[in-house]
């Protein structure tokens, strides 16, 4: 059988409306050097730059989020069957968990959990750094690698910094380019955090050996429902759909619904919890195509969902993340909240419920474009 390559994904991905445009098949090319393909605009699916440098290779192919051309071995290596039989995919138990640092759980999106969790491999030596994402603006992150707590905290999901040039910026997105940051710190052993797509490459690079997956020491994966993307004039009917001005938001949090904390009020500080239906106008599109909502091809997976305020869900699923999320609540550097088994239950079937509408989006919409 002839081996796919760009030219295919072109044909079956790019054509279709699903890319992620996640940068995976323009970073690692096995012909990078040579700029094959590249991005014309970052808000496009890439293209070919220098065609006839491609070595037809289709690592690119493999490694593309939605080709799911690996699924079976990546299934394999994660004991993951199908989404019927393990909505959440595999684990053994679920936490609801809190940073003890003060400064995590001030800074943190939900508990701190996940920076804490890499502050401490880093203090052990276990990884020189993450690949992070800091907040650049309202709904805009940008992946950065960190290797301080004070790198850490800047990259936390708490205060959104409202820039200055807020009305300069065309678009925003609360999608990271994170696995192109990757090639710039081959040499180094990594933590990634990560959306279930970006995970999922990391998984394919994996599998396939591509450079520098072997430094990978441990892949931390947030839940992800969806995410966003903001022309200038969706900002504008955003903010009159919502009554909110883009400039006020503080926070944002991710559980049965979408949670922004604005400016304002008597405390200084007001909620609104917005349901995900209401959101379908800003999300982006290749969203529709993806199924995974619990990230289960990572070492431990994070969310919001089925946790109380300031408490992160915890799923530990490989040796190394069980053994990791072990030593960091034995040493104190986070605590576990006491859940009795009905409550553990309520936990796990919330996050099913997510999972599995995920799974069922996914499937309306392959068939609303295949047909
Ligand atoms: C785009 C997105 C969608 C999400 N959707 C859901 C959801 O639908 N349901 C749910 O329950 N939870 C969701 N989450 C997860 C949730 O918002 C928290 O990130 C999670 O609970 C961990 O909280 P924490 O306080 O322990 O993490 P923290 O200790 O605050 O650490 C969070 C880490 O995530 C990194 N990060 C932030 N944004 C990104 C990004 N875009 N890409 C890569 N890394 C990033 C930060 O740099 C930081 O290192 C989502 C997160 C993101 C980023
Ligand atoms: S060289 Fe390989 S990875 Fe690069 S575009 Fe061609 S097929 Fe894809
Ligand atoms: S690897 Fe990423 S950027 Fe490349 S085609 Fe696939 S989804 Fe798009
Ligand atoms: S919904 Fe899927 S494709 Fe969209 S950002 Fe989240 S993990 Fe990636």
């Amino acid at each position: 059988m002839k081996t796919k390559t760009f030219e295919d994904l072109i044909k079956e991905i790019h054509e279709k409306g699903i890319c992620q445009e996640c940068g995976g098949c323009v970073s690692f090319c096995s012909s990078a050097e040579y700029d094959v393909i590249g991005f014309k605009d970052a808000y496009k699916p890439p293209v070919y730059v220098n065609k006839d440098k491609c070595l037809e290779c289709g690592i690119c192919y493999c490694i593309c989020p939605q080709t799911h051309i690996l699924d079976a071995e990546l299934n394999e290596m994660y004991n993951f069957s199908d989404y019927a039989s393990m909505p959440i995919g595999n684990y053994e138990d679920i936490y609801s968990c809190q940073a003890t640092d003060e400064r995590f759980l001030e800074f943190g999106t939900d508990g701190g959990v996940v920076n804490t969790i890499i502050y401490f491999l880093i203090d052990e030596g276990i990884v020189d750094g993450a690949i992070v994402s800091k907040t650049e603006a309202p709904f805009s992150r940008e992946a950065t690698f960190a290797d301080t707590k004070e790198d850490l905290l800047k990259a936390s999901g708490a205060k959104l910094d409202i820039t200055p040039q807020l009305n300069e910026i065309q678009k925003f997105s609360t999608y990271t380019h994170s696995i192109p940051e990757l090639n710039h710190y081959k040499f180094k052993k990594l933590a990634v955090v990560g959306t279930p797509c970006q995970l999922y490459t990391i998984a394919c690079m994996r599998d396939l050996g591509v450079t520098p997956s072997q430094n990978i020491e441990i892949c931390l994966g947030l839940f992800c429902y969806e995410n966003f993307f903001f022309e200038k004039s969706q900002i504008k009917k955003f903010e009159k759909d919502f009554n909110i001005k883009f400039k006020d938001i503080l926070k944002i949090n991710i559980k049965e619904d979408v949670i922004f904390t604005l400016k304002g009020g008597t405390t200084g500080e007001r909620m609104i919890h917005v349901p995900f239906n209401h959101l379908q106008p800003y999300m982006r599109p290749a969203c529709n195509a993806c199924a995974d909502f619990t990230n289960i091809y990572s070492d431990i997976s994070f969310g919001g969902l089925g946790s109380p305020e300031k408490y992160t869900t915890v799923i530990p699923r490989t040796e190394k993340g069980k053994e990791i999320f072990k030593k960091v609540l034995n040493r104190g550097l986070i605590k576990s909240l006491e859940l009795d088994k009905s409550r553990k239950e309520k936990m796990r079937d919330i996050i099913t419920n997510f999972s599995l509408n995920k799974v069922k989006r996914r499937d309306e919409f392959m068939k609303k474009i295949e047909s």
